[in-house]
């Protein structure tokens, strides 16, 4: 019988299987994707967060372990674990010596990419080649390693693990790591979370999935089903507003439009709904995918000039272009009246200011509801660009309660063979908002600490058969 069983094919899978492998164990992964689909969520990242205490190759500066966590505390406004948390905190500064053993390499962060070099090391060629590493590096190993592997269902007895099924394959394992996701693929489910609006429609079918096809939430909803703990609330999640033309999964990160900050934003209607300025956009970036869904039609439409030109990372997909801004309203399809009217509002209440968009400049809107506290110049330098932008949902937070074991948890007490990594319980530190990067450092973390214990709870399995 194998070892351990690791159910998924992402990161935290892939890490989790790596640590079991190298702590001994024998080692089987089962990746729902085919080959070239490998990788989930992780194929589209581009870098993890990391603490350190003083500049570290790529890492400028410093950035402390009570930093990370006061950012972390910030962005989740309290609903995170604080133990889980210093944990994934403490492990993000010394994981990337592991990492490059097994291929991954590092670079500096470009120009434009949300201001992250301080605190986020990227990886050189993405998650994509982060991933195609550490298969190489697990094969090279011994992990064996299936694809198009779908488990189906779960056979758990009293909090342990027994089998895993794929169809009417059944695969024993002496212990088993879940690594499967969010349920941010299943729109049957993300439409039951996010409900019914006010207006009669339901936000949900309006949503693209910025990532993999293959996180339908199987394996939450089975281990739901037995009776695991769970921490979050289904309709909390990672939601980005992107470009509305972007494909229903796997978009990845070209799919994102990052000039909001720069312009203004308007609902379908014709009207501004929230600040535009309110803080830097790595900040605010995540915001915004909630803050779209929540307007009619679950559209937002983002009007810049060209003075916002070269002051973002360009869209792969151009943006509408029109040399007037009433041309702008019916390119978008937007009541001329109204745009017009909320664009002559904007563009007076905008007071003269210092522009620079690196610190929270002086240029604000007065009398205008909503305000834009910073960043705003009116919006009258033709060419103008405009972008159509949908919500994009880049992963799910319900997830499986555990604790500093990884252990899957059932009424309070660990299982003794059941561990649980990466998005399949970052509820436990991400109990809503976002900081970039955090989600593969919560992967990198408790996939280690889960392929370590899963592998020793292996021995200890085999210890006890033997005697
Ligand atoms: C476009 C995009 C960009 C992102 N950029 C970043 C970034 O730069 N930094 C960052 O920290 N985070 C980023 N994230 C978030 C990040 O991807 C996740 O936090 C992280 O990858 C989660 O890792 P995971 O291993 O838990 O999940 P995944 O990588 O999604 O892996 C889940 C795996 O489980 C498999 N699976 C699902 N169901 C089953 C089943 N029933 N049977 C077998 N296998 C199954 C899937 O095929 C997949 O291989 C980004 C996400 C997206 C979508």
């Amino acid at each position: 019988m194998i070892d351990v069983l690791v159910i998924g094919g992402g990161n935290a899978a892939l890490c989790a299987a790596l640590m079991a492998r190298e702590a001994g164990a024998s080692v089987l992964l089962l990746e729902s994707a085919p080959k070239e689909w490998r990788g989930g969520n992780s194929q589209h990242t581009r870098n993890l967060r990391c603490m350190h205490d003083a500049p570290q190759d790529v890492l400028l500066e410093a950035y402390p372990e009570e930093e990370f966590w006061q950012d972390l505390l910030k962005v989740t406004g309290g609903a995170t674990d604080e133990k889980l948390a210093r944990l994934v905190i403490r492990a993000s500064s010394s994981c990337r010596d592991w990492m490059r053993r097994h291929g991954v390499h590092f670079q500096p962060s470009l120009a434009g990419t949300l201001h992250l070099s301080r605190t986020n090391a990227f990886f050189m060629g993405g998650g994509k080649a982060l991933v195609n590493a550490y298969y190489r590096s697990a094969q090279a190993l011994g992990v064996q390693v299936r694809y198009g592997a779908t488990v189906d269902s779960l056979e758990v007895r009293d909090g342990r693990f027994i089998a895993a099924h794929i169809g009417s394959e059944r695969i024993e394992a002496k212990t088993c790591v879940l690594a499967a996701g969010g349920f941010e693929s299943n729109r049957e489910w993300l439409r039951e979370a996010w409900g019914q609006n006010e207006r009669g429609e339901w936000p949900a079918d309006n949503f693209l999935i910025r990532g993999t096809r293959f996180n339908r939430g199987v394996l939450l909803k089975a281990m739901m089903d037995a009776g695991a703990d769970t921490i979050g609330d289904p309709s909390q999640g990672h939601c980005v507003a992107i470009d509305a033309r972007a494909p229903l999964y796997d978009g990845g990160i070209c799919t994102r439009v990052d000039c909001v900050s720069l312009g203004v934003m308007l609902n379908r209607e014709g009207k501004r709904f929230y600040d535009e300025g309110e803080d830097f956009w790595p900040k605010r970036y995540a915001i915004w995918g909630r803050l779209v869904a929540q307007q009619p039609g679950q559209t937002g439409f983002c009007i810049i000039d060209s003075k916002a030109i070269g002051r973002f990372m360009p869209p792969v997909f151009p943006g509408v272009k029109a040399n007037t801004l009433p041309e702008m309203a019916r390119q978008l399809g937007l009541d001329e009246t109204t745009f017009m009217q909320t664009m002559n509002d904007f563009n007076a209440a905008c007071r003269p200011g210092s522009f620079d968009h690196t610190v929270l400049d002086d240029c604000h809107t007065e009398g205008l509801s909503p305000a834009k506290t910073h960043w705003a110049r009116p919006i009258d330098t033709a060419p103008f660009y405009g972008y159509a932008l949908r919500p994009g949902i880049t992963f799910t937070y319900l997830g499986l309660k555990t604790d500093e074991t990884a252990a899957v948890r059932f009424g309070g007490q660990p299982s003794d063979n059941l561990f649980v990594a990466g998005e399949m319980m970052a509820g436990n530190v991400l109990g809503k908002g976002y900081t970039a990067g955090v989600g593969m450092s919560i992967g990198t973390a408790f996939g280690r600490i889960a392929g370590t214990q899963a592998a020793a709870a292996a021995r200890k399995e085999a210890a006890h058969a033997a005697a």
